[in-house]
Parts: C-alpha cells; sequence; structure tokens
C-alpha cells in the first residue's frame, strides 16, 4: 500500500544512490527522512522484503519484523547524532504533539545502553490526558496509546527521531485527524477502484493525492513582542488601516525582499532535508504575506508534510528575526491566509482519475468521478463547510478574495457546457450512438481547452482546476486531515453509490454503457444547486444560494451542527470512518476550541483596552487639557482653543465609551462561564461576548487617528504590514 506513498519520496530522493553531496537542491532531499532507500541499506534483503509486502498489502508488521525495523531506525539516526525518539501526532487541537524520551536504556549491571525495540517503536502509552477528547476519555483514565503509521517515514526533527503515529483512547476511539483520515482514505480507494475496474483491470490501487498551498505572514520580530493581540491571540484585535496596503496590487507576485530570501531559502532547505517537496514560493497579495506549495503527494503524506512545514515555517521565521502569522485573518482589511487543498485521485496505473482523457473510454471515466466529487459536495455541502469553519476563518471568508461561506462548485464555462449537454440529451429518451459520440468526442476536447482556460474564480470554495479540484476554503491553520476526512469519505460513498444505481440498471437489462450515462445524468441533476460560476461575493447570490437550499449561515457555532446532523451520522458511521460517539466528541471539540479562543481574544482585548489604551489616551487627553488652559489663559478667546476642546471631547467621549463597553463584555463572560454545557456556552460567547471585539475596536481605532503618534503603545498597521 505504502508504495506508492513513497513514489515521490523515492524520485526525489533518488540522488541518495548517487552518494556525494552536490550543491543542487535536490541532493539535501529526504536527508533526514528514513526512507526506504535508507531502509534497504540498513535492513537485512529478507527484512526489507517483508516490509515491503506488509505496506503494499497494509497488514500489521509483526514484533520480531518491529524490532528489526526499530534497530535500524535507531542505527541510522544515531549515526546522525540523535539521542531521542518520539512518537508524533496530530491531537485534536490542531498542533503536533510529541513527547521525547532518549534511548538510554539500564543494564541490570548498571551499566547504560542506547535501546529501541519494536515495542516501543509500535505503541507507546502518553498520559495525554490534556488533549481535547471531548468527552471521551475522562482524566482519570488518561491513558491513550499512539501506533506507528508505517505509511508515513520518520524523520530527524530538532536533533529527534520522529515517528508518525495516531493518536487513540484506551477505549479505541479516535483522538486525532490521522486515524479516521487513514480511514477515509482507505474507503476512497476501494471505491475508486472498484470504478476503474469498468475501463481498465489493471488497476489495484487509487490514492488520493494531496498539494496544499500554505498562505502566511511574516512580522518582524521586534514589533511582533510589542503586540500582546498578535502574541496571545495570532491576530491583531485593533488597528486602523494603514493609508497604504494592498490596493495598488503591488505585493503580489513582486519581488521578494532580501531578508525574507534568506528565510525562505533557509525554509525551503530545512524543508526538503525533511522530504517535504516545497517548490513554489512567491509574495501574496497582502503586504507581508507569502504562499509556498509543493509538489503534490498521496495525501495522508501530504498532510504529514503540512503539519511539518508550519512547525517548520515558525522555527525558521524565529532564526530570522521574524515571526510567521498562520492564523486566518490578521489584520483586518486586507487579504487573509487560506491553505488550498489540490485533491485528486491517481491509480497505481499512474493515470489522474480527474484530468480529462484523450479518448472516450478515459473520458467516460473522468466524467464519473468529476461528476461523483460535484453530487458529494452537493449531497454533504453542510460537512464540507463544518469542516473548514473555524474562529480564525469565520473573520476570513466572505471578504478580500476569500471565498464566501456558502458551499459551491466552480466547473468552468466548458465543463459547465458539457454537464448541461449531457442533462438535455437524456432528458426524455435515450441518447443515440450518434449523440453518444459526440458527448464523448466534446469531452476528449476538454485537455486542449482546460490547457488554457485560465477562467479562474477566486471566490469559490471548491474549483475545477484543469486536473484536479482545490477546495479553497480551509484555513490556513488548520490541519489538512479535517477537510481530506470529509472529502474522501463524501466521495467514497457517491461513487459506491454510483456503482450500485448502474449495477442495479445493469441487472435490470440496460447496457453498462447507457446506465453510465443513465446515473451521471441522474447525477448532474440532482447536484445541479450546488454548481455556481458567477461572483460568490454578490448579494444576488446569497439570495439564490438561500432559494436553492444551501446554508448561507455565517457563524461557525451553528455551522458545526452538521457533524452531529443524521446525515453525518449515517455517512460517517456507514462507512466506517466514525462512531457517533467519536462525532460527537469531534462537535464538542470544536465548540471548546472556538470558545475557548474567543474567551481568550476577549481577554486579551480587555487587558489592552484598559491597560495600554485608556492610559494613553489619558495621557493625551491631559496635554490637551494643559495646552487649553494655557490659551485660556493667554488669550482668554474661547476661538482660540476650540478644536483642542473639540478634540478633548472626542478622546473623552471614546474613553468613557470602551470603559463602558468593556465592563459590559466581562459581565457577558462571566455570564457565559456559568454555562456548563460546552455548546451552548460556545453559542452564548458567540452570540453576547463576541460582538463586543468589534464595537470596542471601532472605538480604539478611532483613538488612535487622535492620539499622538510618539505616545501610542502599539505598532500600527503601516509598521506591522511593511517593516522587513
Ligand atoms: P495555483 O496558485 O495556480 O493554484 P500552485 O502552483 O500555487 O498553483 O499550486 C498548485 C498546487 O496543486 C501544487 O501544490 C500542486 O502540486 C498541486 N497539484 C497539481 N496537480 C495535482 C494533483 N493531481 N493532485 C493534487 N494536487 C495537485
Ligand atoms: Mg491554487
Amino acid at each position: 500500500m505504502a508504495k506508492i506513498r513513497f513514489m515521490a519520496l523515492e524520485q526525489l530522493a533518488s540522488r541518495e544512490s548517487s552518494g556525494a553531496k552536490s550543491a543542487k537542491p535536490s541532493a539535501l532531499f529526504a536527508d533526514d527522512v528514513f526512507t526506504m532507500s535508507k531502509m534497504r541499506t540498513y535492513l537485512s534483503i529478507e527484512a526489507y522484503r517483508k516490509l515491503e509486502k506488509a505496506m503494499a498489502e497494509g497488514e500489521p508488521i509483526d514484533r520480531s519484523l518491529a524490532d528489526q525495523v526499530a534497530s535500524a531506525m535507531k542505527a541510522w539516526a544515531m549515526e546522525k547524532g540523535v539521542t531521542h525518539y518520539t512518537h508524533w501526532f496530530a491531537p485534536l487541537n490542531g498542533a503536533t504533539a510529541e513527547k521525547h524520551d532518549s534511548f538510554i536504556d539500564l543494564l541490570p549491571d548498571g551499566t547504560a545502553i542506547e535501546s529501541f525495540d519494536g515495542k516501543l517503536l509500535i505503541q507507546q502509552e502518553p498520559d495525554a490526558s490534556s488533549f481535547p477528547n471531548g468527552g471521551i476519555r475522562n482524566t482519570f483514565e488518561a491513558r491513550g496509546y499512539t501506533a506507528w503509521d508505517p505509511a508515513s517515514p520518520a524523520f530527524i526533527n530538532n536533533g529527534t527521531l520522529c515517528i508518525p503515529t495516531v493518536f487513540v483512547a484506551y477505549t479505541g476511539e479516535a483522538l486525532d485527524f490521522k486515524t479516521p483520515m487513514l480511514k477515509a482514505l482507505a474507503a476512497i480507494d476501494k471505491a475508486a477502484t472498484e470504478i476503474c475496474q469498468y475501463f481498465d483491470k489493471d488497476v489495484k490501487k487509487v490514492y488520493a493525492t494531496l498539494g496544499w498551498e500554505q498562505e502566511y505572514f511574516l512580522v518582524d520580530e521586534a514589533l511582533y513582542n510589542a503586540r500582546p493581540d498578535l502574541k496571545l491571540c495570532g491576530r491583531t484585535l485593533m488597528g486602523h488601516q494603514s493609508a497604504k496596503d494592498q490596493q495598488l496590487e503591488d505585493h503580489y507576485f513582486g519581488s521578494i525582499p532580501g531578508r525574507v530570501t534568506a528565510f525562505m531559502e533557509e525554509l525551503e532547505q530545512e524543508c526538503h532535508k525533511l522530504g517535504i517537496p516545497v517548490k513554489t514560493r512567491h509574495n501574496e497579495v497582502a503586504p507581508n504575506q507569502f504562499e509556498c506549495a509543493p509538489v503534490f503527494e498521496e495525501a495522508n503524506l501530504a498532510v504529514d508534510h503540512n503539519q511539518l512545514l508550519m512547525s517548520t515555517i515558525k522555527k525558521i521565521a524565529r532564526k530570522h528575526r521574524f515571526r510567521a502569522l498562520l492564523h486566518e485573518k490578521p489584520y483586518k482589511g486586507v487579504n487573509g491566509s487560506g491553505k488550498h487543498n489540490n485533491w485528486s485521485l491517481m491509480t497505481d496505473t499512474g493515470v489522474n482519475l480527474l484530468s480529462p482523457g484523450r479518448n472516450p473510454k478515459s473520458n467516460m471515466q473522468f466524467l464519473i468521478f468529476l461528476v461523483s466529487t460535484v453530487k458529494a459536495v452537493s449531497e454533504y455541502a453542510d460537512l464540507f463547510k463544518a469542516c473548514i469553519v473555524s474562529l480564525g476563518n469565520e473573520s476570513r471568508l466572505g471578504g478580500d478574495e476569500a471565498p464566501p461561506v456558502v458551499m459551491s462548485v466552480f466547473l468552468g464555462q466548458y465543463l459547465s457546457s458539457v454537464l448541461d449537454e449531457l442533462e438535455k440529451k437524456v432528458t426524455d429518451r435515450k441518447m443515440t450512438p450518434d449523440e453518444k459520440t459526440e458527448l464523448k468526442l466534446n469531452v476528449g476536447r476538454i485537455p486542449e481547452i482546460m490547457l488554457d482556460n485560465t477562467d479562474r474564480n477566486r471566490t469559490s470554495p471548491f474549483a475545477f482546476t484543469g486536473n484536479r479540484f482545490e477546495f479553497r476554503a480551509v484555513g490556513s491553520s488548520a490541519n489538512c486531515g479535517g477537510p481530506m476526512i470529509v472529502l474522501n469519505t463524501a466521495v467514497a460513498k457517491q461513487l459506491a453509490d454510483f456503482k450500485n444505481e448502474v449495477e442495479s440498471l445493469v441487472e435490470n437489462g440496460v447496457k453498462r454503457d447507457e446506465a453510465i450515462f443513465q446515473t451521471l445524468r441522474q447525477y448532474i441533476i440532482d447536484s445541479k444547486k450546488i454548481r455556481f460560476e458567477g461572483n460568490g461575493y454578490s448579494r444576488e447570490w446569497l439570495k439564490e444560494a438561500e432559494a436553492r437550499g444551501l446554508s448561507t449561515e455565517q457563524d461557525c457555532i451553528p455551522s458545526l451542527r452538521a457533524y452531529i446532523s443524521e446525515k453525518a451520522k449515517s455517512l460517517f458511521v456507514g462507512m466506517g470512518i466514525f462512531s457517533e460517539r467519536e462525532l460527537e466528541a469531534r462537535f464538542e471539540i470544536k465548540n471548546e476550541i472556538y470558545m475557548k479562543k474567543l474567551q481568550i481574544e476577549a481577554r486579551v482585548m480587555g487587558d489592552l483596552a484598559l491597560n495600554h489604551i485608556i492610559p494613553i489616551a489619558i495621557v493625551y487627553q491631559n496635554r490637551l487639557l494643559e495646552n487649553v488652559r494655557g490659551l485660556k489663559e493667554m488669550f482668554g478667546d474661547a476661538s482660540f482653543y476650540a478644536p483642542q476642546l473639540e478634540n478633548i471631547r472626542s478622546v473623552s467621549s471614546h474613553i468613557n465609551t470602551i470603559s463602558v463597553l468593556v465592563d459590559e463584555m466581562i459581565e457577558a463572560r462571566k455570564k457565559a462561564n456559568t454555562i456548563e454545557d460546552m455548546v451552548k456556552r460556545a453559542e452564548e460567547y458567540t452570540e453576547k461576548v463576541r460582538p463586543y471585539l468589534e464595537k470596542i475596536r471601532y472605538e480604539i481605532d478611532k483613538l488612535e487617528l487622535m492620539v499622538d503618534d510618539e505616545i501610542w503603545p502599539l505598532p500600527k498597521y503601516r509598521e506591522l504590514l511593511f517593516s522587513r
């Protein structure tokens, strides 16, 4: 199974066999990864073959083989000066977790040795009681365990041997992203392979592929340190817009500033050593916003690599005296950061199933995968939305070039017309053979047309881009595992349904080609409501989307309910991805995380308002007062100090409003905190606490424009966005 997963790695790491280091980036590639080719060196031939076979067939690895792999890993790692190892996993707080253990062990005679065996490789029992568990694991029975995922290779990071693992409760429920994602990837493999078998008996396996595009901001370290909101919330809670930001569109693809280039070069080098095939780097639309993207990989590996990339970006940024902001909307009024998930399906024979073929047969296949994906988004639109919403993404979606919160699929003019035609052609009668050929030929023209079809709709949350779908609504700080679970499960379900429908038609005497056309047509009709080619920002779309029955809910908390809907339960439980309890736990965790982040923001806002902004505003107010007193003494005539008086009134009024609002916000928070039920508390926070953040900000941003720049306590947007 894992063979293809390693293919990209192996290809890019081919220099390994060539030995000597050169200056080429490929020379470093996967230097810190225990790749298959390294295993070949460190394992006996027999053990290597056994491992390869077990991985290819997805079978469990027995203890004696695990012992051999562990000892090979240890030998390799120790040669590189490594002394510690850790199981590396992705708990539901969205971060990655590791608990380091030393290789060191004591023999009965008191001498120390380095040891690492199969048992330690395969499984650990971290006392991980403080990871979010949504009620699955009480703290008094805090045992969870991590188990090796042989499909993702071990690597060395920060001098520690990291072993990618799943993380589950002692009772078996998943507490991470990887466990259900591996199940979803297995489900899509099965369903897609069965469809491929209609066309090519050689296809034995289908892999989901993922190429993420990671957007982020850099900010100078000193400025960052002077902004408690950036430090504690990852975003600015206040700050008046800079006179110039992105309106001239002069940052996008502009030349990359020297200090940033140095950072990027080191980041890329570090990524390459870790086997992350980053390839593209450029400036993004907002000032100080950047993007990096890799060559796509098998989805499980790509998800691990994105997690690793996020921590590496942060690490390298610090070395260059920057801080990296992965928050979806660090600055109001300029573009936020997303993480487009480019997704497709690839057979073990090397065919991209979402790439239009050059002959009628492969185009039939293409259409099945295309239409089933569209149908999956249509059927489970609410889940597609639920898996990407978060407190951070809430402020990104719907503005400044991010997609709106309404789910829709963009296919581009040409494919839309192909689907429309297919739908019409068979409305009330069977297609004639000529029509079928014509249709297949039309589809056959897609590749050429797609090539120069740069018809990109930036406002679409889910767009077809020639040979893949691009899920653009995903937030920049998210673990891609969340969307990958929903997308692969939903499409797997549609493909399985597709096959069942075709087969039942065939059983009733319909020819298979005809059965496929009929089912396609039905799917096209059923999923029409999700297709949208227009401007996702327009008011008309919001209205129309509502009329189409699509969710236009703007808020995160109500959108999360999709996780516990009957539809979600029947999908996930039916496909064997989540139990009901696991779904409920995930729902609760998402509510909890949202609520806690909002709580932190409200606290930081209160602190900044009371301890930073108001005192400075008072200092300024006193200066004005003194000034007025002096003017009055000297001139007596009110016309001499009228503008200052007006200023004093204004400053005072903002100060008063801020204090009242902060008091009210604190009260609202206290009240919300008494609510036991996590979901209700999150709702209360959304409704009663959240609005204060904007209201208080408004007043503070006005003050920022009045108070003497010299004493204003926080770095301003123009500094944060333009210093580098
Ligand atoms: P753009 O900004 O135009 O969308 P980028 O080059 O920044 O393009 O990103 C495109 C991403 O799509 C890359 O990560 C690339 O590897 C990925 N990609 C290309 N083909 C596929 C595919 N078949 N499956 C998954 N991802 C793909
Ligand atoms: Mg893209």
